[in-house]
Formats: structure tokens, C-alpha cells, sequence
């Protein structure tokens, strides 16, 4: 069992699924709607959705600014899909579309084909041993920028699907759509050493 607060962004999206992996971990799950609800949580897992939809309502509900500050300030979050859209720095397929503008990376939307197109993979992701993780791609974004300090933690057919960049962790597919929690705990592994390497500079 483990005493984290993990929280997860309920505005839209396939947050039911994230919240049972993480229970299913043992953290306690907080559900996120509004700026306040981001206190005391220990992290942050922004679902699969619509992107569009997700970041009209992170202003709506005003917690675009909030959310935001707290990432840049260390709060570990996990995007997925729609959430590795708005943590990018832009989307080269729709230029006008706002982001939250957080890791160095560029995504083109919807890149993996439609909806019918959705499909299923093994993936080989660094830190989860020899054996591969399935993943299920959704109208999945595909990193087409990348800078060199972004970590690449998995690859499909030659383009990055799992990334991180210091407290940011993103992946283009819904590890939540599958009984594999591993993707999920790695999460809350990279929480726990985040949160040792600020106690030990304290
Ligand atoms: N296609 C969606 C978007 O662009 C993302 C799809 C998903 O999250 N499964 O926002």
C-alpha cells in the first residue's frame, strides 16, 4: 500500500479507467475539476479525451492558470493521449489549437489514422523490463518535434510514444485500457523518486 494522493483530471475524457488502474495500485485517487482540488495531491494524470474539448474547459472551469503553475513548479503529471496533446508545445497538424505549452515536444493530432483505425500494440518501454506492455492507440497523437531534452521511453514503428522530461510524463496510447498496470506504476515509482530528491536537497 502507498499513502499517495494521485489526481486525476475528471473535466472530460476517459478518466474512469485511470482511476481504476491507480486504486487498483493502492493510491488514494482524488478526482480533479476545479484549481483547489490540486492541493495536497502528490500527482497528476490528464486522460485521453478531446483535446479541444479538455482545454476549453481548463479555462472554463479556471484552472488552466492553476494546473499550469503547479506543473512548472514540480507536480508530477502523466499525460495520455489528449493529455500528451495539451502537455506539448504545440500541435503541428492545427497551429491555432492552444496547448499547455509544457514539454518540449510537437504532436500532430489524430496522426495514427480514425477511429476505426485504432489498434492495439506491444510496446518495449525503458524501465519496464524484457517484457512488452500492450497498448491501446486511439486517434493517438504522433510526436513529429522533439527536442533533445525529452527522454524517450518507448517507440512505435520509428516515432516516440512514451516520453518524459523531468516531472512530465506522456504517452501517445491508453495504458488505462488494458489489466497491464505497469505503465501506472511507473508513474507512481517516478512520484516517489521525485519526491526523494526534494527531500534531499531540504
Ligand atoms: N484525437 C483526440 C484529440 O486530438 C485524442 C484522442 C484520445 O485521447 N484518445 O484530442
Amino acid at each position: 500500500m502507498s499513502n499517495l494522493k494521485i489526481g486525476v483530471l475528471t473535466l472530460q475524457g476517459g478518466f474512469d479507467k485511470h482511476i481504476e488502474s491507480l486504486v487498483k495500485l493502492g493510491v488514494t485517487v482524488v478526482k480533479v475539476r476545479e484549481a483547489l482540488e490540486l492541493d495536497g495531491i502528490d500527482g497528476l494524470v490528464i486522460p485521453g479525451g478531446e483535446s479541444t474539448t479538455i482545454i476549453r474547459l481548463l479555462k472554463n472551469f479556471r484552472i488552466y492558470d492553476a494546473l499550469r503553475d503547479k506543473i512548472v513548479k514540480g507536480l508530477p503529471v502523466f499525460g495520455t493521449c489528449a493529455g500528451m496533446i495539451l502537455l506539448s508545445s504545440g500541435i503541428t497538424s492545427h497551429r491555432d489549437q492552444e496547448t499547455l505549452n509544457l514539454m518540449n515536444y510537437k504532436v500532430s493530432r489524430n496522426d495514427y489514422g480514425r477511429q476505426i483505425d485504432s489498434f492495439d500494440a506491444l510496446l518495449n518501454i525503458s524501465g519496464l523490463g524484457e517484457d512488452p506492455v500492450p497498448a491501446v492507440f486511439i486517434r493517438a497523437p504522433r510526436i513529429t518535434e522533439i527536442a533533445d531534452s525529452v527522454e524517450i521511453l518507448s517507440e512505435y514503428e520509428g516515432s516516440p510514444v512514451m516520453v518524459r522530461e523531468k516531472n512530465m510524463l506522456a504517452a501517445s496510447f491508453h495504458p488505462e485500457l488494458t489489466d497491464d498496470t505497469r505503465v501506472h506504476s511507473l508513474f507512481i515509482s517516478m512520484i516517489k523518486n521525485l519526491k526523494m530528491s526534494v527531500q534531499n536537497q531540504i
